[in-house]
């Protein structure tokens, strides 16, 4: 089998079984891998109603076929489990080197079942596992965590992904972290591994990653860098400005979300663009493992010294919805969240929550104490005094880091809270891209943009521009397609900001010569339904209620944008919601039938 190792690593906290199971390549063609992997053994593995913080919810690290090879982007992972925070299915994806050294320590992916009585690591250097014991890394923060472990295996070359103290403390947004600054963010995927006491996974590799034609598979990569290279985005402004190029774009077009949604221009956003950022602290940038396109930032502050980050996300997540405008103190708050192990959308998120509820009376200072900084809009100490507060649940830093759902429902105010499913937003408001506005309803892990970026049509033009007003049936089938080509791209184990240069051929063209496949795109794209549909499945199973759950906050449904580009638009959702289960092919209310179940090959699941 090309472009796969066809084994698995089982390794039980609990009873320290460590186990090899193999798959066939039916089983590759029918789930190709990363979220494919995950869902599958979630789906066949644990109850989905279980408490994602008990020792039988499972955590699985899985790699794609095109991970590790020289495909562009090809070094990407994913960390699967059931999500504390969303309590439905978790897929956070991450770059860097973690993922490909996993492949080439002779695995595809890694299942972790269980609890271990303290703190352990486990160490993979090639067929030789073994769990650790980490008690001496609790409380360390990522870049020691990492630091200490390569001194301690003697071997630089390992690659480690681990949990902060946030994840150690299951802040229900903690992230797991690989090469200091890479982020397996969304979904509190590091909170799980942290309530298995797991603090890090230490691998080393020696194989390679075999494809069926390597002379075949080397001219189709070089044509797609090409093809990348050529495209604005892939290889002008991503790897010019970083992710952060967005900033301007997303502000002038109306919908950059400033303080928690209120409306969509900030007044600041030039001083915390991209632009901005290479004039005053760029020295470099910083590719994950055979990326052409290099959107990471290395930026020198003179308070910190040098640190990795941040992306668009995080600049706007740390800036303009909380009403922040000033750069240095959003880059020393990105550093610090990765430090601690968060995902920056969600920590965000959920200060400015409070924020807003702070502005509405229902947050009030004597609930957070005299001495905090107040929850004004702008107030940078807000940043330099919660991070670690949230990440060590200090304080009123442990009512934070559950969240923004939460803390919203606890003062009484569930209107300001800007999320989809308990999962705080990301940076754009759906007023301004209304196909957009139905992905985040409809995303299997609550409020995310980047399992179905309709920002790419409905603002950038790719690939090709779609009027972001436009509710017809056209702008729906083109939110389907995002999500299934999403979860293929995803499975492949590429990054998505491929996708401002590839198409769906480009994909299936990779992946034909790197496996000896000869699937059509439409073959391709039906794993990503698959995937989309088995995790929709598993969400339903888990409890999801469509009716009351596929939905936005109040402010975008009803509240008309008050100024800019989009004033006077909602997100027009109810008319678009049942078209939306029609062409997926389920019932009116949002469920999956059986025959749907069936046609997809998810009948061992009904
Ligand atoms: S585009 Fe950016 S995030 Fe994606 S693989 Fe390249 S450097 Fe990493």
């Amino acid at each position: 089998m090309f472009g796969y190792n066809g084994k698995i690593l089982r390794v039980n906290l609990s009873d320290e079984t460590i186990k090899e199971e193999t798959f066939n390549e039916a089983f590759a063609k029918r789930w190709l891998g990363t979220r494919g992997f995950g869902i599958y053994y979630l789906l066949k593995e644990i109850d989905p109603t279980i408490d994602p913080f008990s020792p039988e919810n499972k955590l699985i690290f899985a790699t794609g076929p095109l991970t590790g090879t020289s495909a562009p982007t090809g070094g990407r992972y994913m960390v699967i489990t059931k999500s504390p925070l969303t309590e439905y299915v978790a897929m956070a994806n991450s770059g860097g080197f973690f993922g490909p050294e996993l492949k080439f320590a002779g695995w595809d992916a890694l299942i972790i079942e269980g609890k271990a009585n303290h703190p352990v690591y486990i160490y993979i250097n090639d067929e030789s596992v073994e769990i650790k014991d980490a008690s001496h890394l609790w409380g360390k923060v990522v870049s020691e965590t990492e630091e200490r472990l390569k001194e301690e295996v003697g071997d630089k070359n390992v690659q480690i992904a681990s949990i902060g103290p946030a994840g150690e403390n299951k802040v229900r947004f903690a992230a797991v972290m690989n090469n200091g600054h890479r982020a397996a963010g969304r979904g509190g995927v590091g909170a799980v591994m942290g309530s298995k006491n797991l603090k890090a996974i230490v691998v080393r590799g020696h194989k390679k990653v075999e494809v069926a034609d390597k002379g075949k598979f080397m001219e189709v990569v070089r044509e797609k860098i090409e093809k990348l290279k050529k495209d604005p985005v892939a290889g002008g402004g991503l790897p010019k400005y970083g992710t952060a190029v967005l900033v301007n774009i997303i502000n002038e077009n109306g919908l950059y979300p400033t303080r928690n949604f209120q409306k969509g221009v900030f007044e600041y956003a030039y001083e915390q663009s991209g632009e901005a950022m290479a004039a005053k602290y760029l020295t470099k940038n910083k590719p994950c493992f055979a990326c052409p396109i290099g959107c990471g930032r290395v930026n020198r502050l003179p308070t910190l010294g040098i640190t990795e980050g941040p992306e668009y996300e995080s600049v706007w997540a740390l800036g303009a919805n909380l009403g922040i405008n000033d750069l240095a103190s959003i880059i020393e708050a990105n550093h610090l969240a990765d430090e601690f192990g968060m995902d920056t959308i969600s920590l965000g998120g959920t200060l400015a929550t409070a924020m807003e509820l702070y502005e509405k009376g229902l947050l009030k200072q004597e609930d957070i104490g005299e001495d905090a900084p107040p929850f004004r809009w702008g107030n940078t100490e807000v940043l330099h005094y919660y991070v670690e507060k949230i990440a060590r649940r200090e304080g009123f830093g442990d009512v934070l880091a559950e969240g923004g759902y939460r803390l919203a429902e606890k003062f009484n105010g569930l209107e300001y809270f800007m999320g989809v499913k308990k999962q705080e937003l990301p940076a754009y408001d759906p007023r301004g891209a209304e196909g957009h506005g139905l992905g985040y309803a409809t995303n299997n892990r609550g409020g995310c943009h980047i399992k179905q970026y309709m920002i790419s049509p409905e603002i950038l033009g790719y690939p090709y521009k779609m009027d972001p007003h436009d509710i017809s049936d056209e702008k729906v089938k083109m939110v389907i397609l995002f999500q299934d080509l999403t979860a293929l791209v995803d499975a492949a184990g590429l990054c998505v900001f491929t996708t401002f240069g590839l198409g769906a051929d480009d994909y299936r063209d990779l992946l034909n010569a790197a496996l000896g496949w000869d699937f059509s795109t439409e073959d391709y794209l039906k794993i990503g339904e698959r995937i989309w549909n088995a995790e929709r499945l598993f969400n339903l199973k888990a409890g999801l209620d469509p009716v009351k759950e596929d939905t936005l906050p109040k402010r975008l449904l009803e509240e008309p944008m008050p100024e800019g580009p989009h004033k006077g638009h909602v997100v027009r959702l109810k008319e678009m919601l049942p078209r939306y289960y029609k062409f997926r092919g389920w019932t009116e209310d949002g469920r999956i039938p059986e025959e749907k179940l069936k046609e997809l090959g998810l009948e061992e699941f009904i």
